[in-house]
């Protein structure tokens, strides 16, 4: 059953020009799986209130974060402007979109801001030591859209059985990706093994689809095996 508390904003977080992270301050925090969402409202009214993934690990104490692509809603102004001590109200845990820990190897394929739900499973299985293999196959524009680079850098180097690979639309020098957009020819190439793996797919819902259709029609990966989160809101 969701809970719903006021709670402060502990800190602010730039990942990158246009993705901000909030911390809020939850002392002893409901019980949620990695991969969960939650409802945040910033002020009375519709327009204030959004499903955000939550992309922090149940590991991490004394608070919870959420990411937002920034646009030029009003919901994304307020969250631009919030700073420590304001108040926000959440709503959480909510959702089914989480790790299956009896399958020991996993492909995560993410699109843009569909990585939050994805990097909080991928800490969640490295701080807690989860017997099982990760490969995130992470698509952005530019470089420079990639949200919690540095953190998947650092996740990555401590964490041997995590293997994180960037696909790019446009390159960029002395940074290690592969150039395109993910499709069957990048996924039997990289992920050899994929047919042992389940596949957790998130991003905007035309690219989540496009991803499925890729993995049943060409790959034949069986249904149960493929796992999706749908971000409504973005094309
Ligand atoms: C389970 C879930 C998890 C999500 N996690 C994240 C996350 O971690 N980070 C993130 O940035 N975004 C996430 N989203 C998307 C987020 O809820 C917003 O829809 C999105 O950020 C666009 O909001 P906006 O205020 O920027 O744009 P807006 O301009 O307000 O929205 C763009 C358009 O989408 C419509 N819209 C907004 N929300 C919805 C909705 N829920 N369903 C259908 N239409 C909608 C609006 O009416 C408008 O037409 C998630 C969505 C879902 C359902």
């Amino acid at each position: 059953m969701p809970v719903q508390i006021s709670v402060p904003v502990k800190e602010v977080i730039k990942r990158t020009y246009n993705v901000k992270s909030i911390r809020v301050e939850v002392k002893d925090p409901a019980p949620f799986h990695a991969g969960q969402f939650l409802t945040v409202t910033l002020k009375p009214g519709p327009e204030f209130k959004r499903y955000l993934s939550i992309s922090n690990s149940p590991t991490e104490k004394g608070y919870i974060e959420f990411t937002k692509k920034l646009s030029d809603s009003l919901f994304s102004q307020a969250l631009d402007a919030l700073k420590p001590g304001d108040m926000v109200t959440i709503q959480y845990p909510m959702g089914k979109f989480v790790l299956d820990e009896s399958h020991k190897k996993h492909c995560f394929l993410s699109g843009g801001i569909g990585i939050t739900p994805l990097y909080s499973m991928a800490k969640y299985a490295a701080d807690a030591r989860l017997d099982c293999d990760i490969i995130l196959l992470y698509s952005n524009r530019t470089v420079d859209d990639i949200a919690f680079k540095d953190d998947l850098c650092k996740l990555q180097a401590a964490c041997p059985r995590l293997k994180v690979i960037h696909v790019l639309c446009e390159t960029a020098p002395d940074f290690a990706c592969i150039s395109g957009v993910i499709d069957a020819a990048i996924i039997r190439k990289q992920i050899p093994d994929y047919l042992e793996r389940k596949f957790y797919l998130c991003g905007p819902p035309g690219m989540v689809k496009a991803m499925e259709n890729i993995l049943s029609a060409q790959l034949h990966l069986p249904p149960q095996n493929i796992i999706t989160e749908n971000f409504q809101g973005y094309q």
